[in-house]
């Protein structure tokens, strides 16, 4: 559905890492299989494979970490992803990444995120607005800044980071993350994510760290519900975060407090399908939330692993919900409500979304 692309389009759930291109990773394997540190063949089959239950998946992301972390391939893999969602006409991107410790590679959590931001600076072909610091691309500045999409990639693209806490992490490495977030505020970190894999880790060993960040006044999102916990669903759900991502195996009692607490939903299609969390498009809970008007923003979770795009989520839901094109949208557009980004990036993504409303019809 070319109308999908040529939409813009606000993605707040991607994962650095798990958007990767399959091209990049497969190269970056080859490379380590001849200097040895891998054994390409072992590992080729595991990138191509397409389908992978959620527990497979975290297999694959530790493979992707091996593969990917020195600061170099951490800027190179930033920058592609950045101007593959331009490319898609994403005009907002808030891109989340869990800051890695490296020993071997001299990296701390700190070099990481500024390996990340070099990525985010070194994007030519498309004008990057990061914290308020414009940087214009080599093909950007003939631009005009009114009129983002052409549909043909989006013109200029907000990027936004959230720094992560993998439920591996201790309670001191959740802490680190959310003071390196509070000390790069000005430098387009905008929020913090929960994220990896829902049957490792408690909710006890984070939550000091995310009320830390909550008093800060850093946004907080969570990975929620993607494995049924109802304990520590109704503990995420009390510590009201700003968002949560997927929300797939909440119970009813859960399904009533979530709605009367209004907090919007980050919705990853493909990913929930491909990884057996939901059984298929028709029976996901995106339906009962949109028929009750909750909040809810449609995200790609891992457009790399998952092999999709914002477009091909938005089709998907078209098709499988019945929504046409000015539904698809009016649900675009409500994303702007959602962003961790301030007042000022709200106002111009509204200005876009009208500019591109009167091109559309
Ligand atoms: P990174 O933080 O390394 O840039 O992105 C990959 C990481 O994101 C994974 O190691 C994992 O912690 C997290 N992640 C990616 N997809 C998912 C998902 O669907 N669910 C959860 N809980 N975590 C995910």
């Amino acid at each position: 559905m070319d109308w999908c692309v040529s939409m813009p389009k606000i993605e707040l759930h991607a994962h650095l890492n798990g958007s990767i291109r399959d091209s990049t990773l497969l190269e970056l394997a080859r490379e380590l299989g001849e200097k040895g540190a891998i054994i390409f063949s072992d590992v080729e089959h595991v990138i191509l494979k397409s389908d992978r239950a959620l527990n497979e998946v975290f297999k694959m992301f530790d493979l992707i970490h091996v593969i990917t972390t020195d600061h170099k391939t951490v800027a190179r893999i930033t920058k592609e992803v950045i101007e593959d969602f331009a490319a898609d006409n994403v005009v907002y991107l808030e891109l989340r990444t869990t800051p890695k410790r490296n020993d071997s590679k001299a990296m701390s959590k700190r070099s990481y995120v500024e390996a990340v931001l070099e990525g985010i600076r070194s994007v030519n072909s498309v004008e990057v607005d990061l914290s308020g610091e414009l940087k214009t691309g080599a093909f950007a500045h003939s631009h005009s800044v009114d009129g983002l999409c052409n549909g043909i990639g989006s013109k200029k693209i907000y990027v936004r980071l959230l720094l992560s806490i993998d439920r591996r992490e201790t309670a001191e490495a959740a802490m680190e993350t959310v003071e390196l977030a509070m000390e790069l505020k000005d430098f387009g970190v905008v929020g913090i994510d929960l994220c990896g894999n829902p049957n490792v880790g408690q909710w006890l060993t984070f939550l000091p760290a995310l009320e830390f960040a909550k008093k800060q006044g850093l946004p907080i999102t969570l990975h929620c519900g993607e494995v049924p916990n109802p304990v520590e669903i109704h503990a995420m759900l009390d510590f009201l975060p700003k968002r949560i991502g997927h929300a797939c195996c909440l119970e009813d009692e859960d399904w009533k407090l979530l709605k009367r607490l209004e907090i919007p939903v980050e919705i990853c299609l493909t990913s929930n399908i491909k990884t057996e969390t939901i059984a298929s498009a028709d029976v996901h809970h995106f339906a009962d939330l949109y028929k009750s008007n909750h909040p809810l923003i449609l995200c790609t979770d891992d457009c790399g692993v998952f092999s999709t795009s914002l477009s091909a989520e938005y089709a998907l839901a078209s098709s499988a919900f019945g929504l046409g094109k000015r539904e698809m949208f009016q649900l675009a557009q409500k994303a702007i409500d959602f962003i961790f980004a301030s007042e000022r990036v709200k106002e111009d993504l509204k200005a876009t979304f009208a500019s591109a409303h009167t091109k559309l019809n």
